[in-house]
């Protein structure tokens, strides 16, 4: 059943190319929410997919998977949100609610979920994502929300719309919805280890800086692994890293050899996991959470004889992305972003593409004239 009009921002084709596109949101359903986007955060992954390099992009394509919107209208069965509050929705809209992934908060990884973008509803109508003016998401009335009970007793489940805390701007909010949960998720596993976790952040882009900046939160001892000097200093001053290594730079590798418990590996492009792998302890991970469109190659003796971990990571669940908002809230953290209006999106997606942002563009889609 078709509801109000957005207009948004579709690539076409492989280009990648932004422009306006019209279309219709479904009506407002008994448990959706239906909010005006307000701020949507630019992920490299947007890129990915306009570009069709991972997963086969069905075009138009709306990108944005960072967004934070007004409530504007609530579905009947709806308790947990009113009109005007502040609300967040992340990479994935719905899941099953009854494998075991679901079941046990970790629905990212049910088979069935969709994803924000480039998904697809029941009927098969595509997802459209952020980049525009309005969307309609399903808040699924499921599991009781552990998050709930740690931070704010009986505020209700947390599936798909997340609230945005009142004392945290929706723009810093915005890139905490993927890029924030993304680090946060696999560097919870080292919360309540009883000794200095050394850990490295490998690319100082949009995840990278908020790895960083997480990390040094939980206390963790953190080298940024960059590209080039050039985030030198603001790595150490700025982010409060305890120490840069540059991955072109064989003689400080060599001498950081043997000494993360973990990497977090953020870098986009082909890359070559050998020299990283020598960075890990014993034992160390290798966080893999960059969907690099080509195939990683490692050398299989290092893993053995290092009992080192290669892992992969997919964004987190909806609880662990309420928890991340609720953290940035409390401890008082700031995500240091780049804001911009809609019709700057290309060229901020080509600053990207040469590792020109500091380090997350939010598109400002409610100050952009859209139509
Ligand atoms: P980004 O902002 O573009 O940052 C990537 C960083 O990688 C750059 O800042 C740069 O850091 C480094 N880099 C090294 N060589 C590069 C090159 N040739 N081109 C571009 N960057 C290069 O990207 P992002 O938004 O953080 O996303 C990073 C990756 O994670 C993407 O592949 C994205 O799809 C993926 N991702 C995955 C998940 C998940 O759930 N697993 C969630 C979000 C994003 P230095 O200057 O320090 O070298
Ligand atoms: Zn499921």
């Amino acid at each position: 059943m078709e509801g109000r009009k957005a207009v948004g921002l579709a690539a076409r084709d492989t280009t990648g190319f932004l422009s306006p596109y019209t279309f219709n949101l479904r009506k407002t359903g008994p448990e959706d929410v239906a909010l005006k986007v307000l701020y949507c955060g630019i992920d490299h992954t947007d890129l990915h997919q306009m570009r069709n390099e991972i997963h086969g992009t069905a075009y138009p394509l709306v990108p944005g998977h960072e967004v934070v919107g007004e409530v504007v209208e609530l579905g009947s069965e709806v308790k947990k949100f009113k009109v005007g509050d502040k609300v967040g929705v992340g990479c994935m809209i719905w899941s099953c609610g009854k494998c075991s992934d679901c079941k046990s908060n970790s629905e990212q990884y049910c088979s069935q979920k969709i994803l924000t973008v480039n998904g697809k509803y029941e009927d098969g109508t595509p997802t459209h994502g952020g980049f525009s003016s309005a969307m309609v998401v399903h808040q699924r009335q499921a599991l009781p929300c552990h998050t709930a009970a740690l931070f704010k007793p009986n505020c209700g489940d947390c599936r798909f719309v997340v609230r945005i805390p009142e004392n945290l701007a929706p723009e810093q909010a915005a890139p905490l919805l993927c890029a924030g949960v993304t680090a946060y998720s696999p560097l919870k596993q080292f919360i309540g280890i009883n000794k200095v976790v050394r850990g490295g952040i490998l690319g100082l882009g949009g995840v990278g800086h908020l790895g960083v900046i997480i990390a040094k939160a939980l206390g963790h001892h953190v080298t940024v692994i960059s590209s080039s000097e050039r985030k030198r200093e603001e790595a150490l001053k700025h982010l409060g890293a305890d120490a840069f290594l540059v991955s072109s730079n064989a003689a400080d590798m060599e001498a950081a050899a043997d000494s993360f418990d973990y990497i977090l590996d953020t870098v986009p492009v082909l890359h070559p996991l050998r020299s990283y792998l020598s960075l890990l302890k014993v034992d160390g991970k290798l966080v893999i959470v960059a969907a690099v469109p080509q195939p990683l190659q490692f050398d299989a003796v290092e893993l053995i004889l290092g009992k080192k971990n290669i892992s992969g990571s997919f964004i987190g669940s909806m609880e662990e992305t309420q928890e991340i908002l609720e953290f940035w809230a409390e401890k008082g953290l700031t995500t240091m972003i780049e804001t911009v209006k809609a019709d700057y999106v290309n060229k901020a997606f080509e600053r990207m593409e040469r590792n020109d942002v500091r380090y997350r563009f939010v598109l400002d889609l409610a100050a952009s004239n859209l139509h």
